[in-house]
């Protein structure tokens, strides 16, 4: 049976990923060849790898190596690598459908980024569908390293695809083309030999065109610092990152005690899942003694770091461990900590060395750090000092650091405070502030969903709790303000007062928990604050909105409502509840719909908006 010549379809999602390919990505073209050669040594790296795990191997004595051969008559390229090779059932899978998880997305985004810019899509790996951008037809010959007999796949990467028995072959893989007419140049070799040098030359495994090596198989890690120019450098950054552009950092570091390692890392420009690419795989390979163990580790560096590009070497890491060891191996988890250690006070150093060049890298990956802090312990002091807010002491668009604030505190201010908002003026006409601008101590402006979380889960700084301003036990009076107070004549008579809370209490039962006397308010008549010590409203409105999205119905606890004695509206709500309660009573909602849209909370906007217009009418006399 399995001699038969047996045809198949390609999955729907490679069919459209076929016909992007071929359809427009012309610009990107030379791709293809990284692409098929990046194939190559990832079937050699597991080569290595699995030679080291067990004695014999299918022929075990054929040297590991990429071999490109040309043939300018016949228009073909050839792609053979002594790497892992492929069984039929392989051939099958992996060259008719695609890997990826959420291969559909991949698609869509493909398609969209397609659209958008071409140069994009350098960045996805198309993989080996890159072909087809240059082959009028792809023949593949591929034996495994399991021994079992050989295989030929060929297509024209329209529909299907076809399988042949192919005796004689050497393990590995070899890649026919046949180039297109408009592709006939990838059969010169000044032209191939370019290509390779600018996307290939990292390649750990020799390349030889017409059999001559082309690229220099040292590894760039193991290397000293001052030897490797920026240019290499920069080479190594879009090798690994599949990259086009320059890193935005670098850390190579080195070092023998507690661990061997070396590490080259890289901050990219660009934050592809900011730009609504979907999640980011992880980019830092792990090698040991040079050997890739784990390619796109999720072991090596904590998920909130999957932005990162580079790689890390360990000498101490044990040659022969598999994969699947790498999860919960104690010596992984200490790489991982020490590393992540390293580049995290890395960031630091940056951001004392250059605040703007950190300030860029903040506002484009700051969202990790972030995540960072939500998601992991560990590394929750380090993360705290590179975190950045805007405060009511930042200029607009240049946030503060929770190091800076701490040094700007005045004696007795024992705490650190913030606010959530929308945006800066949002803020800064809100009530939540006056007190502080009346006062001049600084307030963190959180203006971002996750911030209030951020700020949550650190609790602290040197010291000083984290405190946000919508808390109803935040107290910032000192005495000498209470003396001021009691000779504030302005304010509503202390009887007249607890007469209006206590009817205010009344009349708003079934929306607030509590209504209470503000110490805090200069201008506003009223805010809206929470009882409970740990949710801000910011927080309430993401956990509400995540529920929503769940299909389930947003829980709100009830609020207590702050208002100023002192506050022309408020006092005069104190004679409109003599002269007109039910009028009062509609003036007392609305106060409170008002102070709930100031938290950013919500309201049911048609009774707003009805009671709005009764009180309207109210005021022209309508
Ligand atoms: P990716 O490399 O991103 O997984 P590709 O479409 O390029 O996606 O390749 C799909 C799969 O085909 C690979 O994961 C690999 O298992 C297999 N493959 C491709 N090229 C080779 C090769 N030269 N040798 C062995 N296996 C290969």
């Amino acid at each position: 049976m399995s001699s038969q010549t047996s045809t198949h379809e390609f999955q729907a999602e490679t069919k459209k990923l076929l016909d992007i390919v071929i359809h427009s990505l012309y610009t990107e073209r030379d791709i293809f060849i990284r692409e098929l050669i990046s194939n190559g040594s990832d079937a050699l790296e597991k080569m290595r790898h699995e030679s080291l795990l067990k004695k014999e191997v299918f022929d075990g004595h054929v040297p590991l190596e990429i071999s490109i051969d040309l043939d300018e008559k016949e228009h073909t390229l050839t792609i053979t690598d002594s790497g892992i090779g492929m069984t039929r059932a392989e051939l099958e899978t992996n060259l008719g459908t695609i890997a990826h998880s959420g291969s559909g997305t991949f698609v869509a985004e493909l398609a969209e980024a397609a659209k958008k810019d071409v140069s994009l899509i350098g960045q996805f790996g198309v993989g080996f569908y890159a072909a087809f951008m240059a082959a009028e037809k792809v023949t593949v010959q591929s034996r495994s390293w399991d021994g079992s007999e050989g295989n030929e796949w060929v297509s024209d990467g329209t529909g299907s695809f076809s399988i042949t028995e192919c005796p004689g072959l050497h393990r590995g893989t070899r890649i026919i083309i046949d180039l297109k007419e408009d592709a006939h140049g990838y059969a010169e070799k000044w032209k191939v030999e370019n290509i390779i040098k600018q996307y290939s030359s990292f390649v750990p495994f020799p390349i030889k065109l017409e059999g001559e090596t082309v690229n220099t198989v040292q590894a760039i890690w193991t290397r000293s610092k001052n030897e490797i120019t920026e240019e290499e450098y920069n080479d190594f950054y879009k090798f690994v990152g599949n990259a086009m552009d320059e890193p935005q950092f670098r850390l190579h570091f080195s070092v023998d005690a507690p661990l061997a390692i070396n590490a080259v890392l890289f901050v990219p420009k660009e934050n592809f899942e900011g730009m609504g690419f979907g999640r980011v795989d992880p980019g830092v390979n792990l090698y040991c003694q040079r050997i890739l163990i784990d390619q796109h580790s999720e072991h090596i560096l904590p998920e909130w770091l999957r932005f990162l590009k580079g790689v890390v070497d360990s000498e101490d890491l044990p040659l022969n461990i598999s994969r699947q060891a790498l999860q919960d191996n104690a010596l992984v988890l200490k790489l991982r900590k020490v590393i992540t250690k390293r580049f995290l006070k890395f960031l630091d150093e940056e951001a004392k060395r250059d605040a703007d060049a950190y300030l860029d890298f903040w506002n484009t990956f700051g969202i990790y750090l972030k995540e960072g802090v939500t998601s992991d312990f560990e590394f929750q002091k380090e993360l705290a000092k590179l975190v950045r807010f805007e405060s009511s002491r930042s200029e607009d668009g240049k946030p503060t650091s929770l190091t800076e604030y701490v040094e700007g505190m005045d004696e007795g201010q024992e705490e650190i405070y913030y606010i959530n908002g929308p945006n800066r003026a949002a803020i800064e006409s809100g009530p939540y502030v006056e007190m502080f601008t009346k006062k001049n101590i600084e307030i963190l402006y959180t203006m971002e969903p996750i911030d209030d979380f951020v700020l949550n889960h650190l609790g602290e700084f040197d010291g000083k709790k984290l405190v946000s301003a919508d808390r109803a036990d935040l107290d910032l009076s000192s005495a000498d303000d209470e003396a001021a107070e009691t000779e504030n004549k302005e304010k509503l008579g202390s009887e007249a007062g607890v007469e209006l809370i206590s009817w205010l209490k009344k009349t708003l039962e079934d929306k607030v928990a509590e209504v209470i006397e503000s110490k805090r308010l200069v201008d506003s008549p009223a805010m809206i604050v929470n009882p409970d010590g740990f949710m801000t409203s910011s927080m309430e409105r993401v956990m509400a909105a995540s529920r929503m999205e769940k299909g389930m119905v947003p829980e709100s606890s009830k609020k207590n409502l702050e208002i100023n004695l002192a506050s022309p509206l408020i006092k005069q709500l104190a004679e409109l509840v003599k002269n007109d309660e039910p009028f009062a009573a509609d003036v007392a909602a609305q106060i409170y719909d008002n102070a709930m849209i100031q938290a950013g909370l919500v309201v049911d906007p048609m009774v707003m908006v009805e009671r709005n217009y009764k009180i309207l009418n109210k005021a022209v006399g309508a």
